[in-house]
């Protein structure tokens, strides 16, 4: 898809400045992703949010968004396990969600200063033909935590994670 040029400007020129532009909002990015907890948790490079397009019903799709944006879990309240604060980190602690969950997921290098969830959320691609084999856990996960920040309210049934 080609974006129309403005007159008198040619195709070659468009291309350049887009080139131009992208490589600008990358170095931004990158810029963000040091400086940045949230954004480290982010993909690396400039593109469509895979997802967006993964396999995912409307309210999963919603914990994956909350999750990038830091509104789930959110404020941090005390965790039904009364452990800890839950947290993002705590999540990754927490007892009350089943080891096995996490089995699937990938640990990510120690360099990489990601979390299980954002580094899982990082290896995603676009379009996926068939979602990766950790996605029902980690869509079950997020479910867990979103009922966990919601614990005062009744959720109703839902399909497995990532049947839609
Ligand atoms: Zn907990």
């Amino acid at each position: 898809m080609s974006k129309p040029s403005l007159p008198g400007q040619s195709t070659k020129t468009t291309t350049q400045h887009q080139k131009i532009v992208l490589a600008f909002r990358q170095e931004q990015l990158q810029r963000d992703r040091r400086d940045r907890v949230l954004m480290n948790g982010c993909r690396p490079t400039i593109g469509t949010e895979p997802i967006l397009t993964a396999p995912a019903t409307r309210k999963e799709r919603s914990r994956l968004l909350r999750w990038r944006l830091d509104w789930l879990p959110g404020q941090p309240r005390d965790c039904l396990c009364r452990q800890d604060r839950l947290t993002r980190k705590h999540v990754l602690e927490c007892q009350l969600i089943p080891a096995h969950l996490w089995d699937t997921l990938s640990t990510p290098p120690p360099d990489s200063n990601q979390n299980t969830i954002d580094f899982a959320l990082s290896a995603l691609t676009i379009s996926p033909t068939s979602p990766p084999p950790y996605w029902s856990d980690l869509l079950s996960i997020l479910r867990l935590v979103d009922r966990y920040v919601h614990s005062d309210t009744v959720f109703p049934e839902e399909p497995a994670p990532g049947e839609t």
